[in-house]
């Protein structure tokens, strides 16, 4: 017989005593710290990690493996990413033991309908992200209280007021605890845990997404300068305020 779960405190409550758990922490300490208080089902609920396996994504991986290696991680297949991204999701999941890798993509149906030659990044970028990233993330995401995504402040301008729990307008907590990491602390923090590497970072590619839309960076260039390059684009949609009634990491 299933037990029903206790109901959930409101969510500001809950939110209120998840800032209180970081108090006074600050770099890897209070990822953890956020983690552990969002992983308490009185204070996170459901909770699964969206992760793109893309270049830190190994960091946030890490971390709740040390704690829960039985999460559900969500990764979202476009179809179109790099081989390479493919291999490594693979390779991560084997190396830190998670046992809850769920693979969303979106149905291909709806491919043949609206992207049947596969081109529709190229005329449409928004809505080839909403096709294929967006909507399947929202339709994964139901039954969740809560999600984990690896977004920093300094990624973006639209990330510079980011906080580490934040609501989303599907009555869901957002859990960023790495929101306040600086640029190079997620290399730095790879090599102290002596963890698997993107192979693409070797190639000069600093943000890891779909293949024709992503590429590497030059010296000096803004860690994801490489991601629509010359399209006027800097978000795939997954975490603007129109679409967060539902969905998922790090994009
Ligand atoms: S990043 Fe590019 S290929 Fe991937 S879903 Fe968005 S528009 Fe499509």
């Amino acid at each position: 017989m299933l037990h029903e779960r206790p109901p959930l405190a409101p969510r500001a409550e809950r939110i209120a005593r998840l800032n209180a758990a970081i108090q006074g922490r600050s770099g890897a300490d209070l990822s953890l710290a956020a983690l552990k208080a969002a992983l308490d089902p009185a204070l996170g609920g459901r909770v699964a990690l969206v992760s793109s396996f893309g270049a830190d994504s190994v960091v946030l991986l890490d971390m709740v493996a040390q704690l829960n290696p039985s999460l559900p991680v969500l990764f979202i297949d476009t179809e179109l990413l790099f081989p390479e991204t493919l291999q490594y999701q693979c390779e991560v999941a084997a190396h830190l033991g998670l046992r809850d890798i769920r693979v969303i993509r979106a149905p291909r149906a709806e491919l043949l309908e609206h992207d049947a030659d596969g081109l529709l990044y190229h005329f449409d970028p928004d809505a080839c992200c909403a096709l294929r990233k967006v909507a399947p993330l929202a339709r994964a995401l139901a039954g969740f209280d809560g999600w984990i995504t690896g977004r920093k402040r300094y990624q973006a301008g639209t990330r510079a007021d980011m906080p580490v729990f934040e609501e989303d307008e599907a009555d869901r907590i957002k859990i960023n605890p790495l929101a306040l990491w600086q640029p190079g602390e997620a290399a730095r923090h790879v090599s102290a845990r002596n963890l698997p590497r993107h192979p693409l970072l070797d190639r000069g590619y600093r943000s890891i997404g779909c293949a024709p839309c992503t590429t590497p960076v030059r010296e000096g260039e803004d860690e994801r300068a490489g991601r629509w390059r010359g399209r006027g684009k800097i978000e795939c949609g997954l975490h603007s305020p129109a679409h967060t009634d539902g969905q998922g990491e790090a994009a």
